[in-house]
């Protein structure tokens, strides 16, 4: 049953958008009957139309990005970046098409032709996270388009904004209407996509828990294609180092950009006993400067709110729960201000806790575990059933050789953030994180299925082996 969808701002609590959410069956019938034209159009007419696509969105960059920052309640700056993302998105997609999935001839036996074509499955879902409303979507969209499929694309229930204008720029490229189909709804509507029988696969950014549920329901369907981009719990190491503002800084942006709403955020800070003064007062001072502001106010603040009320209690209930259980609170994380969901960023040691709880606490939150020694670090970094990112800061370049090839993650950096991983290259993780079919650059692999083809001009051949010598038949003498 259609329903009513309101987005409010969440700095402000105004309301941004009203509307209906749609209804699956009739949008995944549009999307399957506008697939085999837009599958059958030339490679480079499909390109043009999404490089219309990149020319809109740059043209209208300060009105969609002040969307998103009304919607998200993320800095102006920064749904600036992610605006200047989606623009980037077009050429890495074809260049990543043409790369991982395009036509090749293949060695073959002699006389043989071999070639490797590449085919789009058909009408792909793509769910978005709200945390990155358009970026990530639209990661999934550009190359599942480019590879000659058809979407339906489903925002989350807290950006439907968003949604809608990301969609009306690929309409107003010329993307045929029903190639690109919008669909608005929450889980509910989520679950009627993602187990919709016309769609042929579904293409998923979001939380574990989600991610785990459409697996279990994607288990007797391996026909369909599913990519599962999912949350982190994710270590930052801090080791020896003599600029210590340096690390800090850098520990202050993995945890606490986009307040902490970033799968790729540090959660647990791994710190070396020895610098652990140092560090984390470092670490806290720079904290207690940072500004907390609305998207839009001057100077710009470093983070807005969370996302909604809900998130904002829950995360309060998650620090008082790591309190009660043994926590050491070095910042103690507050609502700024009653009645809205500003979080000042919170700062924990739970080094002595018993079964520190494994799962994404997804908002300003660092987590302090003091570690004796480099190996201690190390297993400390692995203590986690995800694998999105993982950073080491200081050390030696052994110390990043043996951290990086002991880090079970998908990112690993050194002397860099945990996050602000780039488009050009692969982006995943292990454990449950993802399932191993990596977006950004990869995101052309799960686009497109290959096919292979032994190809002759004509039918030309012969058994050399394993025949019975060929009867003669007898001659019969007529008597
Ligand atoms: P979410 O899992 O709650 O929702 C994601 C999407 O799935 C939404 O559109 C939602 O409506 C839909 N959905 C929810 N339950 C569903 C169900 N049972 N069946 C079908 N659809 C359903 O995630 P969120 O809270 O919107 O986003 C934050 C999460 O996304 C965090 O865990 C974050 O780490 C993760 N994330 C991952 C990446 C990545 O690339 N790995 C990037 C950004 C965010």
């Amino acid at each position: 049953m259609l329903s009513e969808l309101i987005s409010y701002e969440p700095a402000t609590g105004a309301e941004l958008w009203r509307g209906q959410t749609s209804d699956v069956d009739t949008e995944v019938a549009k999307a399957r009957s506008a697939w085999p034209k837009w599958a059958a159009a030339p490679l480079s007419e499909r390109i043009e139309r999404i490089r219309i696509f990149a020319n809109r969105v740059r043209a209208d960059l300060e009105q969609f990005a002040d969307t998103i920052a009304r919607e998200t309640g993320k800095p102006l700056w920064e749904a600036r970046t992610e605006v200047e993302s989606v623009v980037n998105k077009v050429d890495i997609s074809v260049r990543a098409y043409a790369d991982r999935t395009s036509q090749r001839r293949l060695d073959g036996k002699i006389g043989t032709r071999t070639a490797l074509r590449h085919k789009p499955h058909g009408v792909l879902a793509v769910l978005g996270p709200y945390n990155f409303p358009a970026h990530l979507p639209n990661g999934h969209i550009v190359p599942a388009l480019i590879a000659g499929n058809a979407i339906v694309f489903k925002p989350s229930e807290k950006t439907p904004a968003t949604g809608a204008m990301l969609v009306d720029y690929y309409h107003k490229a010329g993307i045929p209407q029903d190639a690109v189909r919008l669909v608005q709804g929450g889980p509910d509507t989520g679950k009627a996509l993602s187990t919709h029988p016309d769609i042929d696969g579904l293409l998923f950014t979001g939380s574990a828990q989600t991610g785990i549920a459409l697996n279990r329901q994607f288990a007797h369907r391996p026909d369909k294609i599913l990519a599962l981009e999912m949350g982190g719990n994710n270590p930052i190491i801090a080791w020896d180092t003599r600029d210590i503002h340096s690390a800090a800084v850098l520990i202050i942006q993995s945890a606490f950009l986009s307040a902490g709403q970033r799968c790729t955020a540090a959660r647990r800070l791994v710190v070396r006993d020895t610098l652990y003064d140092q560090l984390v007062g470092e670490v806290k001072k720079i904290a207690d400067r940072l500004i907390i502001g609305d998207p839009h106010s001057e100077p710009p603040p470093f983070m807005g709110p969370v996302i909604d009320k809900d998130v904002c209690d829950n995360l309060i209930e998650s620090y008082l729960a790591l309190m009660s259980r043994g926590g050491r609170p070095i910042k103690h994380l507050k609502v700024a201000e009653q009645g809205r969901p500003f979080l000042t960023p919170g700062i924990i040691d739970v080094t002595d806790m018993d079964d520190r709880p494994d799962i994404e606490l997804f908002g300003p939150l660092l987590q302090v575990i003091r570690v004796p020694d480099f190996t201690s670090a190390i297993i400390e970094a692995n203590n986690t059933r995800f694998g999105l990112s993982a950073s080491l800061i200081g050390g030696t370049p052994e110390q990043y050789d043996e951290f990086w090839a002991n880090s079970r993650a998908g990112i690993v950096n050194w002397n860099a953030p945990t996050n602000g991983a780039s488009s050009s290259a692969p982006f995943g993780g292990v454990g449950l994180s993802g399932n191993h079919r990596p977006s950004a650059y990869y995101a052309a692999d799960y686009c497109a299925y290959p096919v292979v083809s032994s190809e002759n001009d004509v039918p030309k051949a012969m058994l050399g082996i394993g025949l019975k010598d060929e009867e003669v038949a007898p001659v019969l003498i007529e008597e």
